[in-house]
């Protein structure tokens, strides 16, 4: 049993148990576990997945989603609240991202259940919006887009030609995309800012491309579509990329991530409310009665709608600017740090979530020796780099100072141990792994794995 989470402190469920336990006792194993795996991130040396970090904050929203933690938005005349906090989330989103430039068509929105959620919708309505195309519809996509793009393409019956990158700037090659437009082609892709490298695509550009070739232009802000807005008020060199630029379509925006509301909820965004009600869902002549539904959820959990509602009326625009103001500062220090280092490179014009390399050794020995010292980096491949998304645990005192002495030692490391292979290497989500074409198979394997032991319980 030893490597299945907690075996050693707590009992393992293998059947629903027939006399239930305390209330109290439940709670003090999930706080047990809670306490224990807070720690790690507390101390701001994670990349990403923890944006707010403050207690304070998430007892807040907890305290907001119990309020509704129960109830189901599908049925409206019993949830009026749940309307109130969907139009609401979506108006400011589309403030935001300055929806009021757009002419012509009416700006409106869709809440998701998160960025893939988002970005499979943008995908769904880009296809039922074209249906009247000849063929296989097909979307261009920056190589540095999400993989949401790619799954979304596979869900639905999209292709998605991948649009290479230029590797100093890893903006998306415009005349490939330019090259690559063809009769089924229904949307493109830009990224603000992408995952991998936190660099923003040229999206004014693509968004002429678009509108001469008069197809859609998502603009990927899941990460940042909640911070760049006051990265750029703050002066920061960050191009435009909202809806102030002419031929943008839909943009998504995470409300799990940089809008510091709970996991569950994204926004995506339209230029236009045919596209969005276009993947309306309508089944008229059902006997359980007349179904519809905006998107692929069924029920969803009025809860979440309140708690982000709750996380974006009480930040307002000035909580998120003095967020935005210590992460981008945070970040800038953290990279003025690898630039002190003539061996390490930084991927592009970065800002709160930056990624190097090393052309003298294997990143990867820089990142082994980091996870000693507690750091826990995100990965990349092709070249291999490894990149730190800043939240708001890194802006507490000390860390970036902590992060200058423990790069100078790591870097010592990797100078010592070029010829050594590294022990880390990039998969999304944080283990090992790198990949050419003819271990692609056994990757494969290794990942089916990995996604089946975070289900199952290994046998006594
Ligand atoms: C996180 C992220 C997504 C996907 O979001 P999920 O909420 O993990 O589904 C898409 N695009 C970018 C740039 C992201 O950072």
């Amino acid at each position: 049993m030893s490597g299945y989470p907690y075996a050693d402190r707590f009992e393992i469920n293998r059947t629903l148990p027939e006399a239930g336990q305390d209330q109290e006792a439940v709670l003090a194993e999930l706080s047990a576990m809670s306490t224990s795996e807070n720690r790690v991130w507390e101390t701001g040396q994670c990349s990403g997945t923890m944006y707010c970090g403050d207690h304070d904050h998430y007892d807040f929203l907890n305290q907001a989603f119990s309020y509704f933690s129960y109830v189901n938005s599908l049925q409206r005349d019993m949830c009026p609240s749940a309307t109130k906090f969907e139009a609401e989330i979506i108006a400011m989103t589309l403030d935001l991202l300055n929806a009021r430039a757009v002419k012509d068509t009416t700006p409106v929105g869709l809440i998701t259940s998160g960025g893939s959620g988002s970005i499979a919708h943008a995908v769904l309505a880009y296809r039922e919006a074209n249906s009247a195309k000849v063929g296989r519809p097909n979307i261009i996509k920056p190589e540095t887009a999400h993989p949401a793009f790619s799954k979304a393409g596979h869900l639905f019956g999209v292709d998605m030609k991948i649009a290479p990158v230029d590797p100093v700037t890893t903006q998306v090659d415009l005349d490939w995309v330019r090259a690559n437009i063809d009769a089924n082609t229904v949307a493109l892709i830009g990224s603000a800012s992408n995952y991998g490298y936190g660099t923003v695509d040229p999206i004014t550009e693509l968004g002429a491309i678009a509108l001469e070739h008069e197809i859609g232009l998502h603009v990927d802000g899941c990460l940042g579509g909640f911070i760049l807005p006051f990265g750029r008020e703050l002066g920061y060199d960050i191009p435009a990329f909202d809806f102030t630029v002419p031929g943008v379509t839909t943009i998504s925006a995470d409300t799990h991530k940089y809008g510091y509301a709970l996991k569950g909820t994204s926004v995506l965004c339209f230029a236009d409310q045919a596209l969005r009600n276009s993947q309306y869902f309508y089944l008229t002549d059902w006997s359980g009665g007349k179904y519809c539904s905006p998107g692929m959820d069924g029920s969803r959990s009025a809860g979440l709608l309140a708690a982000t509602w709750a996380a974006m009326v009480h930040l307002g625009r000035s909580g998120y600017r003095g967020y935005a103001e210590k992460i981008f500062a945070t970040s800038a220090a953290m990279q003025e740090a690898v630039r002190s280092h003539p061996s390490l490179r930084l991927m592009g014009t970065p800002s709160f979530l930056f990624s190097f390399t090393s052309d003298e050794y294997d990143i990867y020995h820089v990142n082994d020796f980091l996870r000693t010292r507690g750091w826990r980096m995100n990965g990349q491949q092709y070249p291999n780099a490894i990149h730190m998304a800043v939240t708001r645990p890194q802006t507490q005192p000390g860390v970036v100072e902590q992060w200058g002495v423990d790069l100078t030692d790591a870097v010592t490391y990797a100078l010592g141990h070029k010829d050594d292979a590294p022990q880390t290497g990039a998969i999304y989500g944080g283990v090992a792994g790198g990949s050419t074409d003819e271990i692609d198979s056994i990757v494969k394997v290794f990942m089916a794995d990995m996604m089946d032991q975070q289900s199952f319980i290994p046998a006594p």
